[in-house]
């Protein structure tokens, strides 16, 4: 048996029927870009999140971005952002010509650790970019407390946790604003490149608006230096089909991490650890161990693959070299320990067996 650490035709295989009959109606509509479709997916996903807001954007870095573009949060700017992530989180205020301050996270959960928060900030802060990493929420009141006291803005990098909750309330809605991406392998993802922000607050959606649409919002007058950021027909129709499964998909995606929890209890792995109050939507199952070389290996041969999310920590990139960073202890721990399990939620109970069965043996 091969079990592909993601297969993304078997993700979109159940879609089908919806996904064509999406595809059929854009191109018989005559109109691809801003339309009907984006703004419907617009207000579905915006409800989804609970959030009055939503801007679709082109992708996930984008939304960050342009967040940040629309604080006018720039040169001179310090954003506080987990040290452990996928790079997104930190281009996205890297170019938007502001400085990255890594915090470390809490070892247990991988995300930000709100307690290391305070000690980062100085007067050039202006936001906190938690990261839900891996479909687990973060510890959103701490960070939001500590955002009030300072005067700063939490924007929430939601890109792998749609529909995640955190104390009964949904990613999106849990700062300020939020950026969330549609790539393919997302929990929601589009087939090609997708973002949306969600906000509660009206103004800002209103400039993000114009700021992914070459700063317009009549046709040719152009009020500030935009960009070409936009969610397409096509891909909004595709993911308003998929959104209506997403509660239902995440659903199988906890099963499978609730199976390999149970049969991985007694392992010398460390397994993902869930805090009170949070409900994960299972982005990645990512386990902890300091033989994963070997480990990954065993896999492997057996036909079930895996990967490393992420095997080069943000401040060892070779794009960040010439800064001088912090002592990230534990975002090198990380970078070296962490292994993705195979998670979708086609995975069925047999494929599930094969791989918890293979992790065992390794360690018998
Ligand atoms: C995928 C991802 C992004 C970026 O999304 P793109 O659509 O690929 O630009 C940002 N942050 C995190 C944590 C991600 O996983």
């Amino acid at each position: 048996m091969t079990i592909d650490f993601l297969n993304l035709k078997r993700v979109n295989a159940p879609h089908d029927a919806a996904i064509r009959a999406a595809i059929d109606k854009i191109l018989n509509s005559g109109w691809y870009v801003l339309g009907d479709e984006t703004s419907a997916f617009e207000r579905e996903f915006a409800a989804y999140c609970g959030v009055a807001q939503c801007v679709g954007v082109a992708n996930g870095l984008d939304a960050l971005h342009l967040i940040l573009r629309a604080y006018d949060i720039g040169a001179g700017d310090e954003v506080i952002v987990p040290s452990n992530t996928f790079i997104a989180t930190w281009l996205a205020v890297s170019r938007a010509g502001a400085r990255v301050v890594p915090v470390e996270p809490d070892e247990r959960t991988c995300n930000i650790d709100p307690q290391l928060i305070e000690a980062a900030i100085t007067p050039r802060t202006r936001a906190i970019m938690p990261v839900h990493l891996y479909g687990q929420p973060a510890d959103m009141d701490p960070i939001n407390e500590i955002a009030r006291k300072h005067g700063l803005r939490v924007i929430e990098d939601a890109a792998q946790a749609h529909g995640a909750r955190y104390r009964g309330r949904r990613t999106g809605g849990l700062g300020d604003a939020a950026g969330f991406s549609f790539y393919p392998g997302k929990n929601l993802g589009a087939l090609g490149d997708g973002g949306a922000i969600c906000t509660n607050d009206a103004q800002l959606a209103e400039k993000l608006r114009k700021l992914r649409n070459y700063g317009s919002s009549v046709k040719y007058r152009h009020e500030m230096d935009g960009m070409n950021s936009r969610l397409d027909e096509l891909q909004s129709a595709i993911l308003r089909a998929k959104l209506r499964e997403l509660d239902a998909e995440n659903a199988r995606r906890a099963v499978v991490a609730a199976a390999y929890t149970e049969a991985l209890a007694h392992s010398p792995l460390e397994l993902p650890y869930v805090s009170e109050g949070a409900e994960p939507v299972w982005h990645l199952y990512v386990v902890k161990t300091t033989n994963r070389a070997l480990l990954q290996a065993h896999l492997n041969a057996q036909g079930i693959g895996t990967l490393v999310h992420y095997p080069i920590a943000c401040h060892r990139q070779p794009v960040y070299a010439n800064e001088t960073w912090p002592d990230l202890p534990i975002a090198d721990r990380l970078q070296d320990r962490v292994l993705s399990l195979p998670m979708a939620p086609y995975l069925d109970s047999s494929e599930i067996a094969a791989v918890t069965t293979s992790m065992l043996e390794y360690f018998a």
